[in-house]
């Protein structure tokens, strides 16, 4: 750990916060209170305490950050040479590696991923500051023959003011994932992060701004969903809603954005399967099937959090991942356990009814499947890494997001009832498969229904490759060079000479 690593992490332990965090909004390049001057706290999952409060936005704050991101974008940000944007997300990328440290802790105290996620997160973020600025100078358009007479030729234009709604899972990731591709594409930007994770996106607005990103090119407005988030979606000058969350609140977001014919990403989470074939390295399939649902205590969208396998393997597969699962270290971030915490109360009861409820009804746990508590200090929202075998089909922990440390076994018996187990829910992010037989890979990789498909490395791609779900795992798609396309809309030219 760099030193200035280490020097964060003592502050935070000794005082359960970091001194100087911003509390206000940021709107048109300066901190300022919110329009009803009220406060929120946001808690460190670790302890159960409060370690920041922020700002408390309503309607009036996110008027007055459309009006400034209105102005930005048509007054200075379209205008500005690509390169020149180019220049400024690059530069970002420098500031953010080199408070990696502040940002890293921070993350972990607002969101309780150990403090080793933080730092991932906080890599990715600055690589997706400097491929998105690779990208930025190079959207070029297209001509199309239409023969002597004319002259027509296609442009993207950037389309304007676009709303970001974060999830609390991935706060700054979430954040950069969309801003870092909509500024490339000269669009300017108003950020609404999760009420239990507001901190790593307001901190992030000091970093552009020593960057030299123009005032008003990107605002951060904290609060509810219901105090800022929906009166965003619903403004008629917000012409993009990038949103990451729950379906439920996905499907409202899409009626709040119809009334203007504004366009919409949604990125509503999975049940993704990881189909295990009896040919398959059992071993490395374990250990990458351990980091495909125990990663941020589960809490990702495109978690692997159900595991489809040969009956052959099955109970060798079984006892190896359970004794492993049993074994993971479980505790507060900055302690750097392979589990973290739950990010709030709510969310971890949430995981607790569900197992409690699948174990009355009979299913076998063979792993965890309780709530528990930093070892250290006995505080905190944990739970146990957890796994359900021999799980049936209809099930309610196959059949919907758990989101959190919850494996569910499904067994099958050859490959076509592996394919369709695994495409046996109404979500459709990301699928898994663990085989040595490439032709069984390509074969399920054509059939699975789901974003994207990787075989025997179930976190595989990362940021550069395009990223979104099918069904009710939303649409569009994020990461690579396709997230620009919800950024940017064709104009066609066509002039006869
Ligand atoms: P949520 O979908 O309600 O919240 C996500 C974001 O949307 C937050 O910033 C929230 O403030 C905002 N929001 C809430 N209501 C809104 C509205 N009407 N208009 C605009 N924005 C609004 O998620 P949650 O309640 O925090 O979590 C519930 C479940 O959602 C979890 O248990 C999990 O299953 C799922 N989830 C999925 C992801 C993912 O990555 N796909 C992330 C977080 C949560």
């Amino acid at each position: 750990m760099s030193q200035q690593i280490e020097a964060c992490v003592d502050e935070a332990l000794r005082t359960g916060t970091l001194s100087g965090l911003p509390d206000q909004v940021y709107i048109d390049g300066r901190w300022r209170d919110s329009d009803s001057g009220k406060k929120m706290e946001t808690l460190d999952p670790g302890t159960e305490k409060p370690f920041a409060r922020f700002a408390a936005g309503n309607a009036a704050d996110v008027d007055a950050a459309v009006v400034s991101s209105e102005r930005a974008f048509k007054e200075v940000w379209r205008k500005v040479d690509p390169a020149q944007r180019a220049n400024l997300l690059r530069r970002a990328a420098t500031l953010v590696r080199a408070n990696e440290g502040r940002l890293a802790v921070a993350e972990t105290l607002d969101s309780g991923k150990p403090l080793a996620e933080s730092r991932i997160d906080v890599d990715a973020i600055a690589r997706f500051l400097d491929y998105y600025g690779g990208a930025a100078d190079k959207l070029q358009g297209e001509t199309i023959p239409l023969g002597r007479d004319f002259v027509s030729y296609n442009v993207l234009e950037p389309v304007g003011v676009t709303a970001h709604i974060l999830p609390w899972n991935f706060p700054m990731f979430a954040m950069v994932r969309g801003a870092a591709p909509a500024l490339a594409a000269g669009c300017t930007v108003i950020v609404k992060p999760a009420e239990t994770t507001p901190v790593t996106a307001l901190m992030l607005m000091d970093i552009f701004t020593e960057a030299g990103f123009p005032a008003g090119v990107c605002n951060v407005v904290t609060g509810t969903g219901q105090a800022v988030g929906e009166p965003l979606c619903a403004h008629k000058k917000v012409r993009h809603v990038t949103f990451t969350g729950s379906v439920a609140t996905g499907s409202r977001v899409m009626q709040n954005a119809a009334r203007h014919i504004t366009s919409v990403t949604l990125e509503l989470g999975g049940k993704s399967p990881a189909v295990v074939l009896a040919d398959c390295d059992l071993d490395h399939a374990v250990e990458d099937m351990l980091e495909a649902i125990y990663f941020n205590a589960g809490q990702v969208c495109s978690a692997g959090s159900r595991l489809v396998i040969e009956r052959r393997i099955h109970d060798e597969f079984v006892e190896k991942f359970a004794a492993r699962a049993s074994a993971l270290t479980i505790g507060h971030g900055l302690k750097n356990p392979v589990i973290g915490a739950i990010n709030s109360r709510q969310q971890l009861e949430k995981i607790a009814r569900i197992v409690d409820d699948a174990r009355a009804r009979g299913v076998n746990v063979v792993a965890g499947g309780r709530c528990t508590v930093d070892p250290d200090s006995g505080a905190g929202w944990f739970f146990q890494p957890t796994m359900l075998d021999d799980v049936r089909p209809d099930d309610r922990v196959v059949q919907e997001e758990i989101f959190g440390p919850v494996l569910s076994v499904q067994i099958v018996d050859g490959i076509e009832e592996a394919l369709s187990v695994a495409n046996g829910t109404d979500y459709g992010l990301a699928a898994c498969i663990y085989t040595k037989d490439i032709k069984k890979a390509l074969g399920l990789a054509r059939d699975i229904d789901a974003g994207q498909v990787t075989v025997n490395q179930y976190y595989a791609g990362g940021i550069y490759t395009p990223f979104g779900g099918n069904k009710l795992s939303g649409f569009g798609r994020e990461k690579g060079l396709e997230a620009l396309r919800n950024y940017c809309r064709t104009k066609n030219v066509t002039v006869r000479i």
